[in-house]
Order: structure tokens, then C-alpha cells, then sequence
């Protein structure tokens, strides 16, 4: 096979007649091969594929080079534009400051400029001679081969991914469909809280309390933590139980059909077994989810399952290796340690439900309305931040002349919605970050959450504007642009112009530790049962809604069994299996414990850099590796992979600190 591409002629760059054994031909059967399998018979004959091969496989490194950036340009091209027509088309329904939305815009809000390059480059033949001299590698490939890569050979890599599925246009359109009857079930599940009745009879709600599965439900849960006191603590206690066997009901489906959305139904959660149950609603969702993905996996030749797309081409960390790191924290004996403190808080035993204990107040010491006042009064409007965003990158240690280069591509814009950073996607476009300023000015919260979103964009124009590869902008995935908005998020004291905190290590106190310490041990367990349902339903791709229930209860108590029940009791507890993006985001939840995971160790690794310009040097120097795999860029960034073992240590030595005082 090798010999046969050895021979053939490149039409891109004819005038090049250097020969020499490279590497490019040694990657030709892979690429050539990889390109064949996605040729159908609608792209031509077979000796039309192989003219094709003769025509545009590239015989030396000079053509292939020359190859790979024209195919930059084009790309950073089309991507960037598309992306500029969707801001500009999205503006009226996202921004303040542009004209009211009108019909039109609405309908304009779900075009997509781009849903069909990917077509089209495969009907214009460009996306095979992509594939052809620039080759997919899986991500044990990437992994394993990258460690020696040059920055090059890595973008080259990154061009390997652009086109490596072929998915037909009606099982997209499927997979579209069901994911939007999935939002639409969710959204729309709603628990009537007055309508609810204790076993002797009584309401413990108001009637016009309404609240959403599982989000709704469970910070009610967490709020009732925050109003504990001796006069309510019965009552409070009670609800929380009333919630927990609700959710209970919803994740084992004896749930009346009647009780859910249903402003006229009363139901008793603990013995009501009068209406008909859910039929398995929530189970079938899922199922549906699960046959998109599969009616998808014939069309992706490099990862044929839909669990590998979302964990080796989507997270690029296998699941196994998420399971491993998750059970690393959820099997600590730091858990003990933290569920003590609470347990002395509360003063009583722990309960299933108390993993969104929410009695670690964050930052109890602010005083907000000294903070808002000041906030206020910097930032009247996304102006005045817009102004002020050089300011802050000097704080932060960069030198002057970098952070106005920086801010130069940022650009701020009143949101309509909640605050959010819109990320560049070539070098003529600016990293938008979008927030909600009242008229009164810019209030504290309001203030923290923009430089969270700061962060973002600061992340986004270092890996676009200061990047030495196109192919390479941009993140490993969606945690590691989390770690960066954290990172400033911790230091918007440090930032404020009136700051006395000398130092930008990081400012979180112990009880914000053990907080995000709590939340990930309870979101990782979350995780954990997603991840083992996906398995369990590709290991039995014709099982019923019924049976799915059945295995995904089984699920959530062996992961209860073994890491919660030892601090929070109850034997085959299945609370775990209640997160409503089981069935509306299938596999999103591991992103959420991920992007701790990076933030604790890039803080412990910034530590090392007690002075200001070199803090800031080094968390630029990291942000420009690019989209290596994540493994990759946390070997590069801090020295060693993924690990749970910075927030462990973290969480150890104030635990010890505590215990000494
Ligand atoms: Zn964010």
C-alpha cells in the first residue's frame, strides 16, 4: 500500500520537485485510509477517489506546509466570519445597546451560518485532501506520540480533527429533535410545593411555591440551610426530608403523572400511591438520546460510540480516566474530615441530602455594601470597565504595554441576560465580554461575575492573539477556560484600585475550601452515575425504559454504597441519580468537577511565583500552549497531569490546622 502513494503526483505545488523520505509519506496510508472511509458513493467512484489521492496527496514537507497554511488562513477565515455574523445577528436579542428585537431576529437568533461547511467541504473535495495529508490520531495517539511533538507536528494534529465524522443531515436533524424534547420535558418539570401534604395532612409551602427539578429543588434544599435557626430547625429539617423524597420518587419514577406541572393535584410524596406513576417518561428521554447516538455511531469511523465522541473527541479524557480521577476524591479520607465539621456544625447526624450542605458561607468577612459602593462608582457603565481593563492587567503583574495589547481585544458590551464571554474565533475579531450594569452602576456581584468573565476573554485572546499556530487557539476543553475565570474571580479584591492585599495568591478562606471541597465530592458522585449509566446502556442497546430505571437505580446505589454512605448513611440510597442533565445534556456533568480540578492546580502551581510580573508571565505562558489534549497542556502548564491531589492537600492542612488551634 505505502508504494503506491510513493509514486503519485501533487498538483498543489507542481514546481516543487524535491524528494525526500518525510514523514509525510510515511502518514500516507493513515490519512489516505482514513479519507477512504468516509468517501461514499455519492462523492464518486473509486477511481475517482484514487485520482483525487494522485492529485492532491503531497510527496514532500515544503508542499505540505504550504498546504497546511493555506488550509489555516481558509479556515480561521470561515470560522471567524461565521462567528461575526452571529454576534452581529444575535445582537438585538442579546445586548442592550442595539435595536429592540423584532420577529425577524428572533427567527435570525437559531440560524447558524456555518451548520453547512461541513457538507460543503466534503461536496468541494477540500475536507478529503484535509484528511488525506494531515491525519486524525486518536487521543491515545495525541497522548502517547505528542509528548515529542513539535508545536508544528501538534497543529497539524489539531487539522487532523476537523473532519472526522460524516454524520447525514436527517440523523443530526434527530439527534437536534430529541435532545430539544428532552429540554422541553425538563423545563417544563415543575413540583407544586403547596400542593404537597405531610403524612398527618399538613402543607409545609406556600401555595404559590413552584420550583424546578432538580435545580429548584435542591437550592430550596440549600436555603433551608441558610434559615436553620432553633424556632424553625423542625420545620426546616422537614422540608428538606419532604424534597429528598421527592426527588426520591422522581429518580425511582413513582412519581403520580398528576403531581408533576399540575397546579390541582395534591399529593402526599411518603404514602400517596393513588395516581397512575410516570410511565418511565424520564427513562424514555434518555433511551431516545441514546438511539441518536447510536443511528450516528455508523458515520464516525474514529470513535464509533457516542460515549467515545464525548469523552475522547469531545473532553479528549477518556471516561475511565475521569472515573479514576473522581473516585481518587470521593474515596479520601478528607471527605471524613470535612463531614465531621459539618456534622459539628449541624449538630446533628448527617442525611443523605446533606451533600448541598450550603453552611460554609463564602466570604463571610465581606462587607458588600462598603465593596458595591466602591464598585458603583469605578464602573457606571461597560464603558468605564472597558476603560478600566488595562488597570486590571497591571494588577494582575502584567507589563503595561502587554495588558493594553491585551484589552485592546476585549470589548464590553451591556448583556441582556446574565454576564457571559463570547470567545473569538480568528485575529480580526475581539473576545466580547458581556455584562449587566443597572443604571445605579456595577454592584458588587455584578462585579465579581465580570471578572470571571475577564478571565475567559483574557484566556481567549492569549491562546488567539499571542499563539504561534491557528490550529492550536483556544483551550483543551470547556474546564480549562473555567480554571482561568476562576483564577481572577478568586483575586477581584487584589484588583480593586484601593486594595490593600499586597500578594495575588489566592485569598480563598478555609470554609470556601471546604465549600468547593463539599460541592465537588458531591458532583463527581453526580458524575460517577452518569458515566456508568452511559455504560450500562451502550453494554444493552435494546433494553426498555423500565430496565434502564431499574439499572440506573442499581447504578446510583453502588456509587452511594461505597463512597457516601460511610459519612451520610442509608444503605442503597439513589439521590444521586436526580441532576436533570442525565437527561437533558447527556455526559456534560464530569466538565463541572474538571474545571476545580484544573484551578486547584494551577493556584498551587502559581504559588511558586511570589512576585508579581513573574505570577503574570507564567499564567501567560500557560495560556498560550493551546489546544494540546488536556493532559498534555497540565504536563506542560504544572509538570504533571490531571490530579485531584493539590484540593486534597489543600483541604488536609487546614484540616490539620483546625484541629492544632
Ligand atoms: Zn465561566
Amino acid at each position: 500500500m505505502k508504494g503506491k502513494y510513493l509514486i503519485i503526483g501533487c498538483m498543489i505545488m507542481a514546481s516543487c520537485t524535491q524528494k525526500s523520505p518525510i514523514k509525510s509519506v510515511e502518514n500516507a496510508p493513515l490519512g489516505v485510509e482514513q479519507a477512504r472511509a468516509l468517501w461514499t458513493e455519492k462523492d464518486g467512484t473509486q477511481a475517482e477517489f484514487e485520482q483525487l489521492v494522485a492529485d492532491y496527496y503531497c510527496r514532500t514537507d515544503s508542499e505540505r506546509l504550504a498546504l497546511f497554511e493555506s488550509l489555516s488562513r481558509i479556515f480561521e477565515n470561515v470560522f471567524q466570519s461565521s462567528d461575526m455574523l452571529t454576534v452581529e445577528l444575535l445582537r438585538p436579542t442579546q445586548l442592550t445597546n442595539a435595536a429592540e428585537p423584532q420577529i425577524p431576529d428572533w427567527i435570525m437568533s437559531g440560524y447558524s451560518p456555518s451548520a453547512h461547511f461541513s457538507d460543503d467541504m466534503f461536496a468541494n473535495k477540500l475536507a478529503f485532501i484535509t484528511i488525506m495529508n494531515f491525519p486524525h490520531y486518536s487521543l491515545e495517539e495525541k497522548n502517547r506520540l505528542g509528548q515529542h511533538w513539535t508545536r508544528q507536528e501538534w497543529a497539524m494534529a489539531r487539522m487532523g480533527d476537523v473532519f472526522t465524522t460524516r454524520v447525514p443531515a436527517e440523523v443530526n436533524a434527530r439527534m437536534a429533535q430529541v435532545l430539544a424534547n428532552a429540554e422541553n420535558y425538563i423545563a417544563d418539570y415543575n413540583i407544586y410545593m403547596g400542593n404537597l401534604r405531610t403524612e398527618d395532612g399538613r402543607q409545609l409551602w406556600d401555595n404559590d411555591k413552584v420550583l424546578l427539578s432538580h435545580w429548584n429543588l435542591r437550592d430550596e434544599l440549600k436555603a433551608l440551610y441558610q434559615a436553620d435557626n432553633m424556632e424553625t430547625r423542625g420545620h426546616n429539617r422537614e422540608r428538606q426530608e419532604m424534597i429528598y423524597q421527592v426527588m426520591q420518587c422522581i429518580v425511582n419514577q413513582t412519581i403520580p403523572a398528576e403531581a408533576i406541572n399540575n397546579p390541582d393535584y395534591v399529593w402526599a410524596p411518603y404514602s400517596d400511591k393513588n395516581g397512575e406513576n410516570e410511565p418511565y417518561t424520564r427513562y424514555e428521554k434518555i433511551l431516545d438520546i441514546a438511539h441518536a447516538y447510536m443511528a450516528e455511531d455508523a458515520y464516525c469511523p474514529t470513535a464509533p460510540t457516542g460515549i467515545q465522541r464525548n469523552f475522547e473527541e469531545g473532553v479528549e479524557i477518556p471516561a475511565a480516566e475521569l472515573d479514576s480521577l473522581f473516585c481518587a476524591l470521593v474515596g479520601s479520607p478528607q471527605v471524613a474530615q470535612v463531614a465531621t465539621i459539618i456534622e459539628e456544625r449541624l449538630g446533628r447526624e448527617l442525611r443523605p441530602y446533606d451533600i448541598w450542605y450550603d453552611g460554609f458561607k463564602a466570604r463571610a468577612s465581606l462587607n458588600e455594601d462598603e465593596l458595591t459602593a466602591q464598585t458603583r462608582q469605578l464602573y457606571p457603565d461597560a464603558n468605564a470597565f472597558a476603560a478600566d481593563m488595562p488597570r486590571l492587567l497591571q494588577k494582575m503583574g502584567f507589563y503595561s504595554e502587554d495588558a493594553r495589547n491585551i484589552a485592546h481585544h476585549i470589548v464590553v458590551e451591556p448583556a441582556r441576560g446574565s454576564g457571559h464571554a463570547w470567545p473569538c474565533l480568528g485575529r480580526k475579531e475581539d473576545a466580547r465580554l458581556r455584562t449587566r450594569i443597572p443604571a445605579t452602576g456595577m454592584d458588587y456581584k455584578g462585579y465579581n461575575i465580570a471578572v470571571h468573565e475577564f478571565g475567559h476573554c483574557v484566556e481567549q485572546v492569549l491562546d488567539m492573539y499571542f499563539i504561534d499556530y491557528y490550529m492550536l487557539s483556544g483551550v483543551p476543553n470547556t474546564a480549562y477556560t473555567e480554571a482561568s475565570a476562576f483564577l481572577w474571580q478568586q483575586r477581584d479584591l487584589q484588583l480593586l484600585p484601593k486594595s490593600s492585599i499586597a500578594n495575588l495568591q489566592s485569598s480563598m478562606s478555609n470554609d470556601e475550601v471546604f465549600d468547593q471541597f463539599w460541592s465537588m465530592y458531591e458532583i463527581m458522585g453526580v458524575s460517577l452515575v452518569d458515566m456508568a449509566m452511559w455504560q450500562w446502556i451502550y453494554a444493552h442497546p435494546k433494553a426498555s425504559a423500565k430496565e434502564l430505571c431499574e439499572a440506573t437505580q442499581q447504578i446510583a446505589k453502588e456509587v452511594w454504597n461505597q463512597y457516601y454512605e460511610p459519612v451520610l448513611g442509608e444503605h442503597d440510597c439513589i439521590l444521586l441519580a436526580i441532576y436533570s442533565h442525565m437527561v437533558n445534556a447527556p455526559m456534560y456533568l464530569p466538565n463541572y468537577p474538571l474545571g476545580h480540578i484544573v484551578q486547584y492546580q494551577l493556584e498551587e502551581h502559581l504559588a511558586k511565583y511570589k512576585n508579581q510580573t513573574d505570577f503574570a508571565d507564567e499564567y501567560a505562558r500557560i495560556y498560550k500552549l493551546g489546544r494540546l489534549t488536556p493532559k498534555q497542556w497540565m504536563i506542560e502548564a504544572v509538570g504533571e497531569a490531571p490530579s485531584v491531589e493539590p484540593i486534597l492537600r489543600v483541604v488536609d492542612k487546614i484540616c490539620g490546622e483546625t484541629q492544632k488551634q
